[in-house]
């Protein structure tokens, strides 16, 4: 039994990010399960930089004290897994452009995502020939519009339909969906914390684990973080990272402090330590609203300093 955090790499982890992963380790720690580490670095466009930005990435978890075990895995190591995935899955081509599937009259979920409404499995012979002469395929899972239902520690039950989503991107890269159920089924995951941006994605890949021949995990999907304009906090809202807070004076142990407050495991101000984090942690006490990142409530007048919109 283990749980994880699953990183892209590609940017320095910011408050929200680390605040997430803290969160994955108390809820892995806690429950006497594994903490497993995976690098998300299958975007080949990104795959050069991202080895530094990853191993920038891993030194800011550990050095806010999150140890982690067995071997870091890393997807773009993992191509032979998913191909015998996908070699065991109902799967056909599709030749469907990105505007053609925003075109397709299908509904957009809220999240944005359009449900893919299986056009590549009419096409007559002679088009289908045509299509793959000019274009490369993606390849897709058949599902049939099956609903899945999963349970999500904040959210309650989520149900999805599980249109035929994307396992092979057409430039030949593993989809996200179908590496992460892989992976999630190889390293014994069986609790998934991450931001709830990817809650949308939880049918399906529940869904998909099953199929597999595994047993989803639980999920508890994070409310984000926020910069103070309400939206979604990044690396451009100021001093955000390790990094930027360690030039301005703040260690690691006072970060730890800052996202312990926001979880409600600190007072103001209070020096805590992970031993007594865990000893503090219920997963039904946590906040339930996204947290604001609000410079001005944690950092000195250097801080407060830097333009944070
Ligand atoms: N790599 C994804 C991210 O950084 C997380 C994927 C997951 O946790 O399932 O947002």
């Amino acid at each position: 039994m283990s749980g994880r955090f699953a990183p892209s790499p590609t940017a320095a982890l910011h408050l929200g990010n680390l605040r997430t992963a803290l969160l994955a380790w108390l809820f892995a720690r806690s429950s006497g399960r594994r903490f497993r580490l995976r690098v998300e670095d299958l975007d080949t466009l990104r795959v050069s930089a991202g080895g530094d930005v990853a191993r920038q990435q891993l030194a800011d978890l550990l050095a806010l004290g999150l140890d982690f075990d067995g071997d870091v895995v890393w997807q773009s190591e993992r191509r032979d897994a998913y191909a015998a995935a996908i070699a065991s899955l109902d799967t056909y081509e599709c030749f469907c452009t990105r505007r053609e599937i925003a075109e397709a009259p299908s509904a957009p979920h809220a999240d944005g995502y359009r449900p893919y409404t299986g056009t590549c499995l009419r096409l007559t012979a002679a088009r289908r020939a045509e299509l793959a002469s000019t274009r490369r395929p993606a390849l897709r899972v058949r599902a049939a519009g099956e609903r899945c239902t999963v349970t999500d520690l904040w959210a309650g039950s989520v149900t999805g339909t599980v249109d035929d989503f994307v396992l092979v991107r057409n430039d030949g890269v593993p989809a996200y969906n179908l590496a992460v159920v892989v992976d999630d089924l190889a390293m014994g995951v069986d609790q998934v914390v991450r931001g709830d941006d990817l809650l949308s994605s939880s049918p399906r890949q529940a869904w998909l684990a099953t199929r597999l021949g595994g047993v989803p995990p639980t999920y508890a999907h994070v409310p984000l973080a926020l910069n103070r304009s309400g939206v979604r906090l990044a690396k451009r809202d100021g001093a955000v990272t390790l990094a930027d807070l360690a030039r301005l004076g703040m260690d690691a142990d006072r970060v730890l402090a800052v996202l312990a407050r926001s979880l409600g495991l600190a007072t103001s101000r209070e020096h805590v330590t992970l031993p007594q984090l865990l000893e503090r942690f219920d997963p039904l006490q946590l906040p339930r609203h996204p947290w604001v990142v609000d410079p001005s409530d944690y950092a000195d007048a250097d801080v407060n300093r830097m333009s944070i919109t």
